[in-house]
């Protein structure tokens, strides 16, 4: 018992400090939504890029230098990628390390092998790196506006996965919310990755002057895989919430990759 007063933080009743990011940038509804939800769960601290970067995955800025303001809110605001943000934010810019790193909400699903392009994904994944238990989320529609309605909704989610005693190792978690009003939805589902297949989503034209350019997006996707993935979940009216390890290794094939090593 210590001569402090009452009122005193514990190490038990401390709240969590949770560094805030997403890949849409500072000003996106997404972030806005994730803020305000960490703020009901803890202390927070916004890292977040100073503009979109949907879609640069894991990237780092390796070939100039990066700057970080603030915004009047306290907000820290790095001209990078989401990764950027996480490194520079627990390396430099945190008194201490974070609790929890929370990435989105993502303005658009991320699922299947969206995981590997999204840089929203990548972000939780780099706080993971860093040994710090982590979430991205993604709404599944890009209108963005029905995003606060999901407030209450992710907070008890949210809530419920931080405090949870045994957040495991090497592993972030992968929150997909359906593209429906918050009070039509029927639960939460434990998911796998699904397959995204896309067709036409890559463009061929000619500029001006005659040469051929490319444009990357747009198309239809559909979707595979199995009963339990991500995908399913959402479209029947689920938050998708996927355990995702770092360890990408193929653990079934190690034997058989051996056995043609040894016969080679
Ligand atoms: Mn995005």
């Amino acid at each position: 018992m210590t001569s402090g007063s009452d009122d005193s933080p514990t190490a038990s009743s401390r709240r969590p400090r949770i560094l805030c990011t997403n890949d849409d940038g500072i000003h996106a509804v997404g972030l806005t939504t994730l803020i305000e939800i960490a703020s009901r769960l803890g202390e927070v601290v916004v890292v977040a890029p100073d503009r979109e970067q949907s879609a640069t995955s894991h990237s780092l800025t390796v070939h100039r230098p990066l700057r970080a303001t603030r915004t009047p809110e306290g907000y820290h605001v790095i001209d990078g990628t989401p990764t950027d943000c996480v490194l520079i934010g627990i390396n430099q810019l945190l008194d201490e390390p974070p609790d929890f790193v929370l990435s989105g909400v993502n303005h658009g699903a991320n699922m299947g092998e969206d995981v590997l392009y999204s840089g929203t994904v990548a972000a939780a994944m780099e706080g993971t790196i860093l040994g710090i238990p982590s979430i991205a989320v993604s709404y599944s529609s890009r209108a963005s506006e029905r995003i606060p309605t999901y407030a209450d909704t992710l907070e008890e989610l949210l809530g419920d996965l931080i405090r949870r005693p045994d957040f495991p190792d090497e592993t972030f978690f992968n929150v997909n919310l359906p593209d429906i009003p918050a009070e039509d939805l029927k639960g939460r589902r434990v998911t796998t990755l699904g397959r995204r297949v896309y067709s036409d989503s890559l463009t061929r034209r000619e500029d001006p002057s005659g040469r051929a350019y490319f444009w990357i997006g747009g198309g239809v996707s559909s979707w595979s895989g199995r009963d339990d993935s991500d995908f399913r979940a959402v479209q029947a009216g689920y938050i998708s919430v996927t355990p995702l390890h770092l360890d990408l290794t193929n653990y079934q094939l190690i034997s058989e990759v051996r056995s043609w090593m040894l016969g080679g």
